[in-house]
């Protein structure tokens, strides 16, 4: 230590902590648009051996504990994504609002730190109906946090989640997921626009049919120049448990099977083509590569870049 102690001057001495977290905000570039990720915080969603449709608790657990990972809960980061085209700044979902978990909700935040302007985002895209991917759409108070912002969302997601049918036949905990839904879009329903999946929402954002999660759950591919992204939204949870593990059944599928088929040919596809990805519960900043392995699937981060 005295080494190290002995060139330190006073200066060293008055710096005091910063006692609060750094900002959760990632910039890239694929071709000409600038992609802006943001974290929205994490929430430790309490699991049981019910977590699992297809697996052994216990190696739930121990994929858990591998990945240094608490066992009696799974890590959900949020990440949401800007991407500033030049013509149009589209934000692919919109995190929990701070309506989900107090350990989450601080994409407004960073949007500031950021230096967007809520008021300039100008289209909002949904890949699934999920409390954390929509609430973000409205403040605690229903006010809308985009209001310059047409919502995009797809066709399918709007057919299964607002049909009263659906909602009176759900279990009772799934009924709040409808409730919630109904509370963000039913008064703003003139401002959202449905897409089939195929549709090119913004030049150069194509959306993709990714259905198992839930029935209209979609994804989307950026494309500008010779570069491109995969955004993946729910294809996987934490990839320390589901790219690992991609047969595995997390309870939140709404058709297991369909979800797990869904997985394997995305993730087929980006470890073949060695597509850049991004997840919207993978680890900050979610962006990353992946590798195909014996039993499923590593996602190996980017290096943080320090140049656009
Ligand atoms: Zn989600």
């Amino acid at each position: 230590m005295a080494a190290f102690s002995a060139g330190a001057g006073p200066a060293d001495a008055a710096t005091k902590p910063a006692g609060k977290p750094s900002p959760g905000i990632y910039r890239y570039r694929i071709g000409s648009f600038e992609l802006t990720a943001l974290y929205d915080g994490i929430w430790y969603r309490p699991i049981t051996d019910k977590f699992i449709r297809n697996a052994p608790f216990a190696e739930v657990e121990s994929a858990l504990a591998d990945a240094f990972m608490p066992t009696d809960k799974l890590a959900t980061p949020f990440t949401t994504l800007i991407v500033n085209t030049g013509n149009n700044v589209v934000l692919l979902d919109t995190g929990t609002g701070g309506q989900i978990a107090p350990s989450a909700g601080v994409l407004r935040d960073n949007l500031g730190v950021a230096g967007i302007d809520p008021k300039a985002v100008d289209l909002i895209v949904v890949s699934h109906f999920h409390p954390d991917h929509i609430n973000g759409i409205k403040d605690k108070d229903d006010n809308l946090v985009f209001p310059n912002a047409e919502i995009m969302v797809p066709e399918a997601e709007w057919n299964f989640w607002m049909d009263d049918a659906n909602l009176n036949a759900a279990a009772a905990d799934l009924k709040l997921t409808f409730r919630n839904q109904r509370r963000i879009f039913s008064n703003i329903a003139r401002k959202v626009t449905r897409f089939e999946p195929g549709a090119e929402v913004a030049p150069g954002i194509v959306t993709l049919a990714a259905p198992g999660h839930t029935p209209g759950h979609t994804v989307f591919a950026i494309h500008s120049g010779n570069q491109s992204l995969l955004v993946l939204g729910d294809t996987a949870q934490h990839p320390a448990v589901f790219a690992r593990h991609p047969d595995w059944q997390a309870a939140f599928d709404i058709d297991g099977d369909a979800a797990v088929a869904t997985r394997k040919k995305l993730f087929d596809r980006a470890a073949a083509d060695r597509m850049l990805v991004t997840g919207y519960h993978f680890p900050f900043p979610a962006c990353g590569h992946l590798v195909k392995t014996a039993g499923g699937y590593e996602h190996v981060p980017v290096e943080w870049q320090p140049h656009l």
